[in-house]
């Protein structure tokens, strides 16, 4: 095995020394969705593919490695150092393992093998304006017509629908039922007539995620995944998949608000003989090591086929934290120097910073991460929840709550 490995690592090496692009400090992770390098990724990852290096532990039959979690483990340190292609995030780390758990044959066959080569780009439609941490009260339905559904309704936030080629959908196709039992999980065609995707710009200028109109769009029956009126636990399944995804990815060690970055920063700056500086940057140092570590543990336990589960929001809300953390230190390290965003020396740390309040909201606020913790891994009092056992449409019949005074 270690030969096969070495081997694999040999490969990686000269795939990516001949094929890579190694990021400079400044370049960072970048934008998720850098929006002028689409076909550079798509291109990169079919290259990814024919060396046999997408989908390492993912299944031969639907393109996959059918390799271990050591070769990934390989192949993660390997590629840590290069831009890798990121377009393709919410279709590896979401969807295509929703799919390939609860997907049938005929859909495995026809869409892991497209995502791993790169030809299909993933979103994921889940929020919607009035159903975010609370996302099964959604309220986007479904309908039955012979052979197909018909979906009305409106999604936001999300993230690359502007580029993707295909989405997870999350609807109501039954609102007689309370609100967790109502909802089916769909795969829609991103270009399909009725749909109007509509870009929404975040701080930092982009406008990486969008917000998507349903008008009498139909799906082919064959789009459901999993069972009707059981995507509820589809959804659950794939936002944990979205929480290891995000909580355990390899992390670069250049990406904006890492120890490595910001300690470049303090050297650029003739900051690092400062005592409070250097106590600040050991601090950081602590904290990105010890969620580095974590990451790479759960990611460890998921590779050896260990079900994380709810915990699967540790990592994702360590993550966060982390970020946090870090932003404070580059305000000691920089202070205005990177409160600027227009013409700043340090495009890269100064995005990381204004980027950063996401990480606490995306797949999940760190309230609810909290929450889910709480409850499920430490086993604290549930949350009262009043609307559980009602059925949708009645909810809004529902007299608003009162105070305890009242
Ligand atoms: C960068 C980014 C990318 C995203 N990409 C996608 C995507 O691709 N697809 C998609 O479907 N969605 C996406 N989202 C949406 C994201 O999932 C939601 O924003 C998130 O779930 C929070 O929902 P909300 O914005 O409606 O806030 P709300 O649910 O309205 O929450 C508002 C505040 O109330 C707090 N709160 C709510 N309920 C509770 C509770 N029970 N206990 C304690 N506090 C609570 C929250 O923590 C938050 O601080 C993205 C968001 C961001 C920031």
């Amino acid at each position: 095995m270690s030969d096969d490995l070495d081997d694999f690592r040999s490969r990686a090496k000269a795939f990516l020394a001949e094929n890579g692009h190694r990021m400079t400090s400044e370049e960072g992770e970048g934008a998720l969705f850098d929006t002028d390098n689409i076909e550079w990724q798509r291109d990169l990852q079919a290259k990814i593919f024919d060396a046999g290096f997408a989908g390492i532990t993912w299944p031969k039959a639907y393109g996959g490695q059918g390799l271990t979690d050591a070769h990934q483990l390989v192949w993660n340190e390997e590629s840590a150092p290069y831009k890798m292609p990121a377009i393709f995030g919410i279709g590896f780390g979401m969807a295509g393992p929703t799919i390939v758990d609860l997907g049938t044959e005929e859909q495995k066959q026809r869409y892991i093998p497209k995502l791993l080569r790169g030809e299909e780009i993933w979103c994921q439609l889940f929020s919607e304006p009035g159903a975010g941490s609370d996302v099964a009260g959604l309220s986007t339905k479904a309908e039955r017509d012979g052979d197909e559904w018909v979906v009305n309704g409106q999604k936001v936030w999300t993230s690359g629908a502007h580029r993707a080629d295909l989405g997870i959908l999350i609807a109501r196709t039954d609102p007689s039922v309370p609100k967790h039992n109502g909802i089916t999980m769909f795969v829609v065609s991103m270009r399909s007539p009725g749909l109007t995707i509509r870009p929404l710009k975040q701080a930092t200028g982009e406008a990486p995620f969008n917000e998507e109109f349903f008008d009498n769009v139909r799906i082919p029956g064959d789009s459901v995944v999993g069972e009707v009126n059981a995507g509820w636990a589809a959804a659950v399944l794939m936002l944990r998949h979205e929480r290891i995804s995000i909580g355990t990815n390899a992390k670069q060690p250049s990406r904006p608000l890492s120890y490595a970055s910001i300690k470049d920063l303090a050297a650029k700056l003739g900051r690092t003989d400062d005592p409070l500086v250097r106590d600040r940057l050991a601090y950081l140092y602590a904290t990105d090591t010890g969620q580095v570590l974590l990451a790479q543990r759960m990611r460890q336990e998921v590779d050896a086929g260990f079900e994380l589960r709810a915990r699967g929001s540790i990592p994702k809300l360590a993550g966060s934290m982390m970020a946090r953390i870090a932003v404070d230190v580059v305000d000691e390290v920089a202070g205005y120097e990177v409160a600027a965003w227009e013409g700043t020396e340090w495009p890269s740390i100064t995005y990381g910073v204004v980027r950063s309040a996401a990480f606490g909201i995306e797949g999940g606020s760190n309230e609810i991460q909290r929450g889910i913790i709480g409850e499920r891994v430490l086993g604290l009092a549930k949350d009262p929840q009043l609307d559980r056992e009602i059925p949708f449409q009645d909810l809004r019949k529902i007299p608003p709550a009162r105070t305890a005074s009242k």
